[in-house]
């Protein structure tokens, strides 16, 4: 993790918390910042000064991110990815259940989720950490040859919580899924500790609980995908939602004057190549929104929507190259564009 993003991060969540913040006593919250996950986390809870709902939600995170990483040698993914073609593995019920959710928005999406693009994430290697200019990327033959290695149809999911990759060199990676499942997962530990208004934040992918103490929507800001400084575009106003954004503004490195970012497209081996920039997917789960939002940006405006269309509980807003942020007809009174670079597009899909 680089040191520029974590400047960008915490420059969002501050403007973040200053717009979530109540003008009345939000000055009380209690609040927790951890680094996570491979990504700034930040947890406030605005009604109850409750340390040990505080504690437990932390300490869940980390057992979430010992058990579902892949840079943590004996993490339960890692033993899947170490076992792939040799045999099942056993894995906790909480990695069962998201490697469930994985497999089963990778059908929904036909792979524009794809939870086995490990062998691809490992070649392009795209952290956002490293210097953004970079004189070389993998060959065509490296890419075709990982290309292989990528199918959720070989993923097959077990009795008794086991889990297995059918060829040898194949990778999980729940990149793209985790962070919404771990937002979900300190929720249900504020609520079952009477905690009923807080912004849980990991790294961007926010869950807004509750509302604010006055009882009026919290304010999330979407962030900007044309500018690294943490503005953001508009506001959004929710009461008990999940946002979870995903964009090429964050990691990727630019090559002979292409932006190459993190999230790939499985059908071609390469960062996915469309007229999105930036992509925001308000949910009542947050592993459903961040499974969702990186589907939909490899998917693009026209084929997201319509995937969005046949789910219930799910908007999404868009955010494209060109400027333009196309939203849903019911976010029309939620939503406000505050950026008059860009326009306003009611999503015509
Ligand atoms: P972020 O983690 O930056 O918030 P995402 O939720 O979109 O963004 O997840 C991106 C991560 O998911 C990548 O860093 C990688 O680990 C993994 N990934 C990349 N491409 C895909 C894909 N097509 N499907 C599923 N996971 C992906
Ligand atoms: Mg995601």
């Amino acid at each position: 993790m680089g040191f520029k993003k974590n400047i960008i991060y915490i420059v969002f969540i501050f403007i973040i918390l200053s717009m979530t913040g109540c003008t009345d006593n939000q000055s009380q919250s209690l609040t927790r910042t951890e680094f996570l996950m491979d990504t700034v986390i930040n947890l406030k809870v605005y009604d109850k000064q409750d340390k040990k709902a505080m504690d437990m939600a932390v300490d869940r995170l980390k057992e979430i991110e010992k058990r579902m990483s892949i840079t943590i040698s004996n993490s339960d993914v890692s033993n899947v990815n170490k076992n792939a073609g040799i045999k099942p593995v056993q894995v906790h019920e909480d990695v069962y259940y998201v490697i469930e959710k994985a497999k089963y928005f990778a059908e929904l999406s036909h792979g524009a989720y794809e939870p086995t693009i490990g062998p691809l994430v490992e070649l392009w290697n795209i952290t956002g950490s490293e210097e953004k200019e970079r004189d070389f990327i993998p060959t065509e033959e490296e890419i075709k040859e990982k290309m292989k290695l990528v199918d959720y149809n070989d993923l097959e999911l077990m009795e008794d919580n086991y889990v297995y990759l059918k060829r040898k060199g194949m990778k999980l990676d729940l990149g793209g899924i985790v962070k919404g499942y771990a937002a979900d997962e300190v929720k249900r530990i504020f609520e079952e500790n009477g905690v009923k208004s807080a912004i849980i934040d990991l790294g961007g992918n926010i869950y807004a609980l509750g509302e604010k103490s006055d009882g009026e929507p919290w304010r999330i800001g979407i962030q900007d995908p044309f500018s690294v400084t943490g503005n953001y575009i508009g506001v959004l106003n929710v009461k008990n939602k999940s946002i979870v954004t995903s964009g090429d503004y964050e990691r990727y490195f630019m090559y002979k004057g292409e932006r190459y970012h993190h999230i790939i497209d499985a059908k071609t081996g390469y960062p996915s190549k469309n007229e999105v920039s930036g992509i925001s997917i308000l949910s009542n789960k947050s592993i459903d929104g961040d499974a969702l939002s990186t589907a939909l940006f490899v998917l693009g405006v026209e084929d997201g929507t319509k995937l969005v269309n046949q789910l219930e509980d799910i908007d999404a807003i868009f955010i494209t190259k060109e400027k333009e942020v196309y939203i849903q007809e019911n976010l029309k009174d939620k939503f406000t564009l505050i950026d008059e670079n860009l326009k306003l597009i009611l999503n015509p899909y």
